[in-house]
């Protein structure tokens, strides 16, 4: 097979969208789906006489990923002009960072099922969005939608460092994560918060040089990205083995047919005509302000994982489902601060807590709850399975009300009172005869079945080490 003497090399340009209240330059709302063209104002709209001045969160989103990333901060980032004409772009240029951006190097880890690598980042530069066409919702006109125009965005680049779809999947996914975590941006990839361009080449393993490569654009679903990736992998594989070579190229990929064609080659690229923008000066970035945004730094998610394994003995796979939300891991250690059954906290996270809040995202569960529920569970009180079923759809349903009290009224406390035990003892000995007296001729292995029967009656509320007892007193009398 051909493919497998290859290997490919994909490097990212990940956009992503700042979850800021307006935009980058101008006090416009910045909030995804209004009517078209209402988010907008003479300076979106770029009018003659307009300036444009600096959203400081944008500034301040930037330097946190940079940040969490382990990029080294620019002291002195500027902004250029990208210059081009479209009609989504009213002003004729784009405002970005080209020479100085505002975050260098740093890198984040990707963790497969069987190794984990350094994805270095080259730089993250911020910018403004451009406005919206949209060229299928008339037969004969394309409409455009300025809201987006001037939404301020990250563009996150990193070096060739990804050898497969896969890889490229789970930096996006941590990506993703990161990003949430940090309350930078929703990062939802259908919603266009994130969206990443795919640089792809292939070339022979063990090769020192790259090979040519093709830039697939604006790739905003991660299963898009799989099947871009594999398209073009092969295409370009099948390209060289057939004696051909593999030109630099900007590609589309269409998810209906499953395939990239050219938007344009090397040849006719834009000549952006970068120069430094003269309406916005040079963004300096005094160590204090570094310094401050570095005190506030939400808990990062590989750091709470680290913390689940070594402090709560958790595994890496119940450590990373329980990371995977900030708001869950955070309630998840606040419980842990006052309960120390970790694994059964754990367990009823994501059991539980995450399949709850699939159908019913809302629900607020608090720590007391929580930790009273693991506790009525520990200290046997309760059934686990009892617990599970009845009780944590009643607490979900309850979120003021104590969990003791709602068990104490839906009576689901297990019993240890002898009376209760021994007339349900009674009942089932009496109701088998036969295995009560194979029992007494040596098989002892029956107490499971009694056991079962007599819980199953109880509904649960056995205690079944104080069931086990008065079994076998009553079955050895
Ligand atoms: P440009 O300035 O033309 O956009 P860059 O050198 O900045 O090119 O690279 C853009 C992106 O392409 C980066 O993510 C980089 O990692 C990636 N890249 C560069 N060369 C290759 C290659 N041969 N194969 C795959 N990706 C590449
Ligand atoms: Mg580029």
């Amino acid at each position: 097979m051909p493919y497998e003497k290859y290997e490919t090399v994909i490097g990212l340009e990940v956009h992503i969208q700042l979850a800021t209240a307006s935009k980058a330059f101008c006090g416009d709302e910045n909030k995804f789906a209004g009517s078209p063209n209402t988010q907008i104002s003479p300076i979106s709209l770029a009018h003659p006489g307009t300036l444009p001045r600096l959203n400081e969160r944008q500034v301040a989103y930037a330097v946190r990923l940079g940040l969490a990333l382990g990029c080294r901060i620019n002291p002195l980032n500027r902004f250029d002009r990208k210059n081009y004409f479209y009609a989504d772009l009213p002003k004729g240029y784009q405002i970005t960072q080209q020479d100085e951006p505002v975050c260098l190097g740093g890198g984040m880890e990707i963790i497969t099922p069987d190794y984990t690598r350094n994805i270095r980042i080259h730089h993250i530069h911020m910018e403004e969005d451009a406005g919206k066409s949209t060229h299928d919702a008339y037969p004969d006109n394309t409409v455009v939608d300025l809201n987006r125009a001037g939404v301020p965005l990250l563009e996150l680049v990193t070096e060739p460092d990804f050898r497969s779809a896969e890889e490229v999947d789970i930096f996006m996914n941590s990506m993703r994560q990161l990003v949430r975590y940090l309350e930078i941006s929703d990062g939802n990839m259908e919603e266009g918060s994130m969206r990443c361009d795919c640089n792809i080449s292939v070339r022979l393993k063990g090769s020192e040089t790259f090979g040519n490569r093709c830039e697939i654009k604006n790739v905003n679903s991660m299963r898009f990205a799989r099947r871009a990736i594999q398209y073009e992998v092969k295409r370009q594989i099948d390209l060289i083995e057939s004696g051909g070579e593999v030109l630099q190229q900007t590609l589309n990929f269409d998810p209906v047919t499953g395939k990239t064609s050219p938007l344009r080659s090397k040849e006719d690229a834009h000549d952006y005509r970068y120069f430094p923008d003269p309406d916005l000066p040079p963004v300096a970035l005094s160590e204090d302000y570094i310094e401050k945004i570095r005190e506030q730094q939400p808990p990062l998610p590989w750091d709470l994982k680290q913390k689940f394994q070594e402090e709560y003995g958790l595994s890496e796979y119940d450590a990373r489902l329980l990371t995977e939300r900030k708001k869950d891991a955070l309630l998840f250690m606040d419980c842990c601060g006052d309960s120390k059954h970790f694994k059964q906290l754990a367990n009823l996270f994501i059991n539980k807590i995450k399949t709850h809040q699939k159908e019913s995202p809302d629900t607020v569960f608090t720590k007391k709850q929580l930790t009273e529920f693991v506790e009525l569970i520990a200290a046997n009180q309760i059934n686990i399975t009892v617990a599970n079923q009845q009780l944590f759809p009643a607490m979900a349903a309850a979120p003021e009300k104590s969990v003791k009290k709602l068990a104490e009224e839906m009576n689901l406390f297990q019993s240890d009172d002898g009376d209760f035990l021994d007339g349900l003892i009674t009942e089932v000995l009496a109701k088998n005869p036969d295995k009560v007296k194979a029992y007494k001729n040596g098989k002892k292995n029956l107490l499971q079945m009694f056991m079962g029967q007599v819980m199953r009656n109880a509904k649960g509320k056995a205690d079944p080490k104080k069931l086990q007892e008065l079994l076998r007193e009553h079955l050895e009398s």
